[in-house]
């Protein structure tokens, strides 16, 4: 007996009754991005038919209205996360443009030479590169926490890394590339023992997994809008107030200042000092409309039907000669990796892709990841809550016959 109607569900996703290529589409692609229900698509349309204005700027009605829904989305926001304050929630671009705000910003305030950064060896390349640049500047260390074969981290090596040195701690929840599930409670406490501040990116969890920054004690938190059924071009930072408010600014421009003159400026407070230029406004509104859509269906729900999709996947495409699953952890969140002996990632996605089977091969924007399997990359399939048993049936069809091909 299943807790959620996906039959129901899957009318809410107009894209999901296309075809592509001549076959029903099956939408694996998930971690990439993920479908729209009609109602953040309808949302977006009222925006443009009846709201359309800057926020906070003008004292006409219009531009209230604007400036009403954006704050209000904000709110619906900050209760997902159940953020202590809507101040905290910051609206960006996305996970990549909320981690930059914290390297630059964080980075510039409080990293100096010889202080160390730690990340993980499973994060995407937007939780790498934007601390290899901060460390370059800074002449400071990046430390990378080492993985064991299943694509775990190895939590003793951690602990080892931590020191007076470490000036903060940035990890993924949930690796794209391997559906690994971090320990991230583990993780905060023990950089907390050091007062050592962590930032996680959730860019693939808050769509799969509740969570809550206060019981987390965690102190940033990157996620997209795109992966969580809401628009793309929106993303959200999260901040505990006394970093926030202990960090320069990111961008100048309007909105971020309280002053100006030629001689001085001085910023506004939270959360505007982050938010310099007119916004995304549409994608703001309409990422709460998504948050709406997510808590009608509840996140228990959606993580136990996932966790049985996982299972599901990994049962039946065993059966398949030949395969390796590169990520086996004991806990996985909606993410099945695998590579064919001998055959190339990319070969198995034309094919299925023929089929309308939509999954992501390559290297995941995760290329030190892959080197540590020493594999070019995998085929990823990765699974929402409108997924279904029958359409894991047609890739493991899929799949078999792309091996009959290409082998
Ligand atoms: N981190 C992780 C774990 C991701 O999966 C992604 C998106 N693939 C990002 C960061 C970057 O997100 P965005 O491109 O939306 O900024």
């Amino acid at each position: 007996q299943e807790a959620l109607d996906i039959q129901r569900i899957r009318k809410d996703f107009p894209i999901l009754s296309s075809t592509v290529n001549g076959k029903p589409l099956v939408y694996f692609d998930n971690a990439a991005t993920s479908q729209k229900p009609w109602s953040v698509i309808k949302a977006i349309e009222h925006y443009y038919t009846d709201l359309n204005s800057n926020v906070h700027r003008g004292v006409h009605t219009l531009s209230q209205k604007a400036t009403d829904a954006f704050e209000a989305s904000r709110k619906k926001i900050a209760d997902f996360i159940n953020a202590a304050h809507d101040y905290e929630v910051i609206y960006t671009r996305g996970t990549t443009e909320s981690i930059n705000l914290v390297a630059h910003s964080f980075g510039k305030q409080f990293v100096k030479e010889g202080d160390i950064i730690i990340i993980s060896s499973l994060e995407h390349h937007s939780n790498i590169v934007p601390w290899q640049i901060l460390c370059e500047e800074k002449n400071a260390t990046l430390k990378v926490i080492p993985i064991n074969e299943k694509g775990e981290l190895i939590m003793e090596a951690f602990k080892e890394m931590l020191s007076e040195k470490v000036k903060l701690v940035s990890v993924n929840y949930v690796s794209n590339s391997l559906g690994t599930v971090n320990p991230v409670r583990e993780i905060i406490e023990a950089a907390h023992q050091y007062n050592i501040p962590v930032m996680l990116d959730a860019a693939q969890a808050v769509q799969h997994i509740p969570l809550d920054v206060q019981e987390l004690d965690v102190d940033f938190l990157a996620f997209s809008g795109h992966k969580m059924y809401g628009p793309t071009g929106i993303g959200i930072l999260y901040g505990k107030e006394k970093w926030l408010n202990a960090m320069p600014p990111y961008q100048g421009g309007g909105e971020m200042i309280k002053t100006v003159t030629f001689e001085k400026t001085t910023y506004n407070d939270l959360p505007f000092k982050f938010e310099a230029g007119t916004p995304n406004i549409e994608a703001s509104i309409c990422l709460g409309t998504a948050v709406d859509y997510i808590n009608e269906i509840g996140l228990e729900n959606i993580q136990q039907y996932e966790h049985e999709l996982v299972e599901y996947a990994t049962e039946k495409l065993s059966a398949i000669d030949g395969i390796k699953f590169i990520g086996t952890a004991d806990n996985k969140a909606s993410v099945v990796s695998f590579n064919i002996a001998n055959i190339h990632p990319y070969d198995v996605g034309v094919i299925l892709d023929k089929l309308g089977i939509a999954v992501r091969t390559g290297h995941h924007c995760t290329q030190p990841l892959m080197d540590i399997f020493c594999i070019p990359g995998t085929v990823r399939a990765s699974f929402a809550f409108y997924n279904t048993k029958e359409e894991i049936d047609v890739l493991v069809e899929g799949v078999k016959r792309a091996v009959k091909m290409l082998s």
